[in-house]
């Protein structure tokens, strides 16, 4: 049995001030060890996140993007290594706004899955369709392609796990919300993927999110579909008291 995950990707919000009274205020509203507790701070608020989640190292922190690099010169970039000793132990990669804003690559999103696991960070993989390509019925074929090309970066005796969140990009900060109907679809596809090309044992092991305008009101009933593992929450993780309300749904 997976336990669940509740995520919240602050994208571009909270500042080192901002990132301590979060925590201030959310650490003493969440005292459990279950859900599992992962917030994706600003690589600049990684540190604060660190100092200030009131000696509870079981809310877990991630970074949002890394570079495949270990180092170099790569101005404005970090390194899963870097992540790691802010605090960091999981890495969003792929997120559709580092697709469809950045131009990043299903190539480049293998390479930087690989450099995490390699380093020892968990990653976050990041799928999902934009409204067109679900309109043309290709949901099953985006997210698969994004899912192969970000397994080509995990080793086979690669000793960190990933996490897959299915986002479809028509539901990321737009408050529409996929039916039960479509996240259970895409979960089982991802699932059965993910089995398909590296064994029952793989799979099971992954646990995979639904992202996309997820609140304290819908988070109970998407967190009991079958195959959702957890969420990956955006504008409402950025409040103590809705992010807190979120995982207690969980
Ligand atoms: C996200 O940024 O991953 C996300 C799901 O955003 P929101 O919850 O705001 O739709």
């Amino acid at each position: 049995m997976r336990s669940k995950v509740i995520a919240g990707n602050w994208k571009m919000h909270h500042g080192p001030a901002a990132t301590r009274k979060f925590f201030n205020e959310f650490a003493p509203r969440f005292p459990g060890v279950e859900p599992t507790i992962l917030i994706f701070p600003p690589t600049i608020s990684l540190l604060a996140a660190a100092e200030s989640r009131g000696g509870r190292p079981e809310i877990s922190l991630g970074i949002q993007n890394i570079h495949w690099e270990t180092g170099g010169a790569f101005t404005g970039e970090h390194s899963a290594g870097m992540a790691l000793s802010a605090g960091a132990c999981f890495a969003l990669v792929g997120h559709s706004e580092r697709r469809h804003v950045f131009g990043e690559t299903d190539e480049e999103v293998g390479r930087k899955v690989g450099a995490a696991v390699v380093e020892g960070l968990s990653p976050v993989v990041c799928v999902g369709e934009t409204l067109d390509e679900r309109r043309a019925g290709r949901v099953e074929e985006i997210i698969v392609r994004q899912l192969d090309a970000a397994l080509l970066g995990v080793p086979e005796d690669a000793v960190k796990s990933i996490l897959v969140a299915y986002e479809p990009v028509w539901a990321i900060g737009t408050g529409e919300t996929a039916t039960v109907q479509d996240v259970e679809g895409a979960h089982g596809i991802l699932r059965r993927r993910l089995a398909g090309v590296r064994g029952e044992g793989f799979a099971s092991e992954v646990a995979i999110l639904y992202g996309g305008s997820v609140k304290p009101e819908n988070a109970a009933e998407l967190l009991k579909v079958t195959d959702v593992d957890g969420v990956l929450v955006g504008g409402a993780s950025l409040d103590p008291e809705s992010f807190a309300r979120i995982a207690e749904a969980a």
